[in-house]
């Protein structure tokens, strides 16, 4: 067990949240909680120009649908709060002072246009423009301007930015939970903006000192924020504050071929990347989300915890609880982990088969009363123990169980066709008087007295069993056919022969 851990998941709310974005959240919370610390929710948002007004209430909803919970964020526990970056605004500029004061940044001048040319010009030679060491002083900064020319440019309300100092020549060596050693050379580095112009700090300087106040020990976060490590260690030492450890976890893989798992797969491959269904404020459009699609959340979070983690044994269905006690990064893996829909489905499908019926017949009763169909709790949990072999969702149970709630009203054509023979109707229809003769109507009693009777006939089980199936389920499917006639009752069987009988 590591002592005071406190980790953070740190989203901006641009947007629904990713997938990835759950699982970045999963691996932080079950990281805290196996060591007894503290998981904390932080807003970033500070990019006003992507912020989204129903983005924090949609993430904090994911979360809280995965039985995830934040201990700490905003509205709750607000021990280092708030727990917004747009709240704590004037904390950053104090801290931006502190580097400028110490020499680690430096105001900078140039216009967006200034820069751009300075961009197409180095294209156009094939190179590519870096701001930092070995042009600084041939820019517009205070690195090259006298401190009364800057002053001055500051005071007449000049337009700018404030940049950070990397240091030149010096080969870094970085830590990574997962990766082991990185290194990386200081003069391949550009002089990243910490502050705008629109006097709000950039993702950068806001999120190290946030980590640094809130006190976080770890910073767990995706692989796409790599490239941001040097820059956020160099930060730490300019500062002189210890630096958190860091963990970037490995990108999740579209299911065919390589790259990432975007936010537009979802509906260009037909399934799900978001935990719930999102509807965009301004467009109006929406997104599918994996409880709306029938997921349960254990099955969503249990597919997560495999993408990237491994328990080292066989082992694929865990609980959050299991999940917390086998949960290690050193058993996160480097390589990118490529989701799959169909493992995510055969995780759905390994969760229902675990529900108790009752449970499961609650969920199908609510989708029944929708259809205006008021069955008693007991009738609808031996539906469900009937057709729950076959079902991966709730949803299933419709499709694979609607004639014991309705009569079919139309029939299967192709089977119509082999099944439903010139004899046929006779056939039926005898057997519907044998049906009504029987007293005690069992599904067993049934079998046997029908079974005998066909026998009697000499007619081979097939030429009756088929249309009688045909006869009251529409189709050739279903569980046991004297189970279901059990089910209904002697007089909707009957009723649903004799309508065979008259429309085919
Ligand atoms: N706000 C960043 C994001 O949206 C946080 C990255 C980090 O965890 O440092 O993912």
């Amino acid at each position: 067990m590591i002592d005071n851990v406190r980790v953070r998941f740190a989203p901006s709310p641009t947007g629904p949240l990713h997938m990835g974005g759950v699982r970045t959240a999963l691996f932080n919370y079950l990281f805290a909680k196996k060591n007894n610390g503290t998981f904390v929710l932080r807003i970033e948002d500070t990019d006003q120009t992507r912020y989204v007004e129903n983005a924090e209430e949609y993430i904090i909803h994911s979360l809280e649908w995965c039985k995830i919970p934040f201990d700490e964020g905003p509205n709750k526990n607000e021990k280092f709060g708030p727990y917004r970056q747009s709240e704590r605004k004037d904390l950053y500029k104090k801290y931006i002072e502190i580097l400028v004061a110490k020499g680690w940044a430096y105001y900078a001048f140039d216009t967006a246009e200034e820069l751009d040319a300075h961009r197409k010009d180095h294209e156009q030679k094939g190179k590519t423009f870096i701001y930092n060491w070995h042009n600084r002083l041939k820019l517009k900064n205070s690195l090259a301007l006298t401190a009364a020319e800057t002053q001055q440019k500051i005071a007449a309300g000049e337009k700018h930015v404030i940049r950070f100092k990397t240091p030149q020549d010096e080969v870094l060596k970085l830590q990574d939970e997962i990766r082991g050693e990185i290194t990386i050379d200081t003069n391949t580095l550009d002089d990243k903006v910490l502050f705008k112009s629109d006097g709000m700090p950039t993702y950068h300087l806001a999120n190290i000192v946030d980590d640094h106040l809130m006190e976080i020990s770890h910073v767990i976060r995706g692989e796409e924020w790599l490239p941001s490590l040097p820059l956020h260690v160099l930060l730490y030492r300019a500062f002189e504050w210890e630096a958190p450890k860091f963990a970037h976890l490995p990108l999740i893989l579209k299911p065919v071929g390589k790259g990432k798992l975007s936010k537009r797969d979802g509906d260009k491959l037909g399934f799900p990347v978001f935990p719930l269904a999102y509807t965009n404020p301004v467009s109006n459009e929406v997104s599918r989300g994996y409880k709306e699609d029938g997921y349960f959340s254990e099955a969503f979070v249990n597919m997560l915890a495999l993408l990237g983690w491994n328990p080292g044994t066989e082992q694929e269905l865990f609980s959050l609880e299991e999940l917390t006690k086998a949960f290690d990064l050193k058993r996160v893996s480097k390589a990118g982990a490529k989701f799959s829909p169909d493992k995510t489905k055969w995780f759905n499908e390994q969760y229902l088969q675990q529900k108790e019926d009752t449970a499961l017949a609650v969920l199908f009763s609510e989708s029944l009363v929708e259809k205006g169909i008021h069955k008693e709790s007991s009738y609808v949990e031996k539906v469900v123990s009937l057709v729950k072999e076959r079902a991966s969702f709730v949803n299933d149970f419709w499709d694979l169980s609607s004639f014991f709630f309705e009569n079919p009203t139309a029939f299967d054509a192709k089977a119509v066709k082999k099944q439903w023979k010139e004899t046929t109707p006779d056939l039926m229809g005898e057997l519907i008087g044998v049906l009504r003769e029987i007293e005690n109507f069992e599904s067993k009693n049934i079998e046997e007295i029908v079974k005998s009777w066909i026998t009697s006939k000499e007619v081979g089980f097939g030429k009756v069993m088929q249309p009688l199936r045909l006869s009251l389920v529409g189709a050739l499917k279903g569980p046991h056919l004297f189970d279901i006639i059990e089910m209904i009752g002697k007089e909707s069987a009957v009723a649903r022969i004799q309508y065979a009988i008259d429309t085919l």
